[in-house]
């Protein structure tokens, strides 16, 4: 017999074929059955497309399913779903930024449960101002004329440009030195300029004097823009005008001065941990800027959100921008932030708010984590093939604020001598619960800082699976 080489589309299994074989295997995650479907169907176009174009050979029909079953995995994993931080970097944007408290869930459980009155006056019956009360809360903690809010504070900084600098005064002046990258990609420029105004930026990247911003002042400009350094830090020859400056420059000259604070300390840093004191917004208005904006979900310690605090009647005046209504929070983040601003009112000068990121910035090396970490230390010690030792280390501030503050901590030292350290890493990702570490000198560290007392029980049970031993 001549031998024919087999038609490379042969392998590739019919829909259908591979749906019932992944019924009758194991039991799969709770992956809705479209979905499957959808992944299924995708995956064969994937195969025709890949054999058509003669860069994949398709393996067996079983390699194919569980190949397929690896991807269901993989998608189920992707859900948002709670995780251990163990990385030590306290608002950690990929995981969520800040935890909020258990008075906040509840809060939200209660308000999204039921009805409310978000935008009801109780007194008169009739239609009320939303978030209201929350606004009011907002002015008082930041004592500001006058405080609302939006989805978050690049949301904060557009709808600030729009009401400041439209039409024939769309100028705005800002340092070179300030036109940050806020995460994620985004940069304040791209940001700025979606409002439409006109970014004239002046000095050089380490110094801006004073000058530089008044010879940049045009009959077009809007306002004056002042963005917080505040993911990362520049030493050396540098130099900038104080906000007190700036703000005689604007008065000078008629225009607003607006800084852009982002990370929003409400209490001062330095009471928390030993790390150095980030600006409040408490501050920044006090040097006499008109406007001042912050994220909710970073120092705040609340849900995503961004806090427009300063001048009434600019604040009056945003908040009737057409643009307001595009970015304005629901009534679970108004929740959230009501309980959060009402724990730091709760408390007096000097007293740190029962909030989890306040607690994890506060926490003690030696009261607080050393205990837990010689607990964990015990119940792991039992596994073979698996070295488990403590080690001092820093935790951060993250979430772009505070580049510089270190925090000493504490973490789980540990190495896994019957596999690499990626695939102990990889499969503590993959757990029910994930677990983010990270690696450092040859070692995979937990740091007990950023993953929660309740959260130690499951972090072991996590461990003790991977080898076996649950
Ligand atoms: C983080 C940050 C922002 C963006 O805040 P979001 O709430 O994430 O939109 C804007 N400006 C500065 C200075 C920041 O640090």
């Amino acid at each position: 017999m001549t031998s024919k080489s087999p038609n490379p589309f042969s392998r590739i299994p019919a829909v259908d074929k591979v749906l019932v074989a992944l019924e009758k295997g194991d039991e799969l995650p709770p992956v809705p059955q479209p979905l499957i479907t959808d992944l299924v169907r995708k995956t064969v176009e994937e195969m025709r497309q890949g054999v058509k174009a003669g860069t994949l050979e398709v393996g067996e029909f079983d390699e194919t399913v569980s190949m397929i079953r690896e991807k269901i995995d993989s998608l189920y994993r992707s859900r948002i779903h709670p995780a251990i931080n163990g990385t030590g970097v306290c608002i950690h944007t990929n995981m969520g930024r800040s935890p909020l408290s258990d008075k906040t869930v509840a809060a939200l459980t209660s308000v999204g449960k039921y009805y409310n009155n978000i935008e009801m006056n109780l007194d008169t019956g009739e239609r009320g101002k939303r978030g209201g009360f929350l606004e009011t809360c907002l002015a008082t903690l930041i004592e500001a004329e006058s405080a609302t809010v939006s989805n978050n504070c690049a949301a904060a900084l557009i709808l600030i440009l729009k009401h400041l600098a439209n039409g024939e005064k769309n100028e705005v002046i800002i340092s070179r030195g300030e036109l940050v990258e806020i995460g994620g990609g985004f940069r304040v420029p791209e940001i700025m300029e979606v409002s439409g105004a006109k970014l004239v930026e002046v000095g050089a990247t380490n110094k801006t004097s004073l000058e530089d911003y008044e010879k940049a002042i045009t009959p077009n400009t809007g306002m004056l823009l002042k963005v917080h350094r505040s993911n990362f830090w520049m030493d050396g020859f540098t130099d900038e005008p104080t906000t007190e400056e700036l703000v005689e420059l604007g008065k000078a000259h008629g225009l607003p001065v607006v800084e852009d604070l982002g990370s929003g300390a409400m209490i001062p840093t330095e009471s928390l941990a030993p790390i150095p004191h980030e600006p409040t917004a408490t501050e920044v208005l006090k040097r006499g800027v008109d406007l001042v904006c912050v994220s909710g979900d970073k120092l705040f310690g609340g849900p995503q959100a961004g806090i427009i605090a300063g001048r009434a009647d600019l604040v009056a005046g945003i908040k009737k921008e057409p643009f307001f209504r595009a970015l304005r929070c629901d009534k679970l983040i108004l929740t959230g932030l009501q309980e959060t601003v009402l724990e730091y009112l709760s408390k007096g000068q000097g007293e740190k708010p029962e909030l989890p990121l306040a607690r994890m910035l506060s926490a003690k090396v030696e009261d607080d984590l050393r205990p837990r970490a010689e607990a964990l230390v015990e119940h792991l010690t039992a596994i073979e093939g698996l070295q488990v030792g403590l080690v001092e280390t820093i935790a951060r501030c993250g979430g772009g604020t505070m580049p510089k503050a270190e925090i000493p901590s504490l973490a789980l030292d540990l190495k896994p001598e019957t596999m690499g350290l990626a695939k102990f890493a990889d499969l503590l990702r993959k757990g029910e619960m994930p677990v983010i570490g990270y690696t450092a000198e040859d070692r995979y560290r937990l740091d007990l800082r950023t993953i929660f007392p309740e959260q130690d029980e499951i972090l072991t049970k996590n461990i003790l699976a991977i080898f076996g031993k649950l």
